[in-house]
């Protein structure tokens, strides 16, 4: 089995390294992962400058780009052939609701499926999280890609995986839930007087949805929710069919 392991928190992170060691019992395992903190750059790709891969120990790849291009550098040109799984983690933080739209753990896991390919992602719900809970949630994305070499995943899915820290009491199928982000940027002015402003910070809450991500976290379950790219919603083509979008165009 080959698997390749990335994240956005940087090669050298706690995370990645505890997640290759968990997976190494598997098959043998390639880190492909950003050279520095990439964390919330979503599914960022870069098209502008070039890349470098520099490996800097046996099968760990460290790039001076975004997760997404590690996955893409990672398959189509540091590995000789296709990973039978990719995993992206084990994030410092986690992703619930709608954090995923920005998450560089997540959507490395989503350039995996776009390429046809099984991933997840895999994020502990702390940033103080202890050696305990870092085992934790390595044994169970072991337990995880076991299952999916095995299985498989049904088409166009990934899974995105949160980790409880200090313990859970089981795990189950989730959706995504709802965040509510409080006042989110902070103003404040640098020694020359001028105003600077910085993102994040604010009180960070969830709506109460059964069954959701934010939920199972709070209620120290480990989450599962399947994930597609596909965005449409259907609920919504009642209400625009009214808008008889082919009158635009002098048709109607
Ligand atoms: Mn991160």
């Amino acid at each position: 089995m080959l698997i390749l392991v990335t994240n956005d928190d940087g090669v050298r992170s706690l995370g990645i390294r505890a997640l290759a060691e968990a997976l190494r019992v598997l098959g043998r395992v390639v880190t492909v992962a950003p050279d520095r903190n990439r964390s919330a750059v979503a599914h960022a790709l870069t098209l502008e400058h070039p890349l470098r891969a520099e490996e800097i120990k046996p099968d760990v790849f460290a790039v001076d780009g975004t997760p997404t291009d590690c996955v893409n550098l990672g398959i189509h040109g540091l590995l000789q052939e296709l990973p039978d799984l990719v995993v992206s983690g084990i994030n410092r933080g986690s992703n619930l609701g709608d954090d995923i739209t920005y998450s560089g753990t997540v959507c490395a896991a989503m350039e995996a499926s776009l390429m046809g390919l099984p991933a997840f992602a895999v994020s502990l719900d702390s940033l103080q999280f202890t050696p305990d809970d870092l085992h934790a949630a390595a044994e169970f994305s072991r337990g995880i890609a076991v299952k999916i070499l095995k299985n498989g995943l049904p088409e166009r899915t990934f899974l995105n995986i949160n980790v409880p820290s200090g313990g859970y009491c089981g795990a189950q199928l989730t959706r995504q839930g709802r965040r509510r982000y409080g006042a989110a940027v902070t103003v404040n002015q640098d020694p020359r007087g001028r105003h600077y402003y910085w993102i994040g910070g604010g009180e960070v809450g969830f709506e109460d949805m059964p069954g959701s991500d934010c939920n199972a976290i709070s209620d120290k379950m480990i989450s599962v929710t399947p994930l597609r790219t596909d965005l449409t919603n259907d609920a919504a083509f009642a209400a625009l069919r009214e808008w008889s979008l082919s009158s635009f165009s002098g048709h109607d």
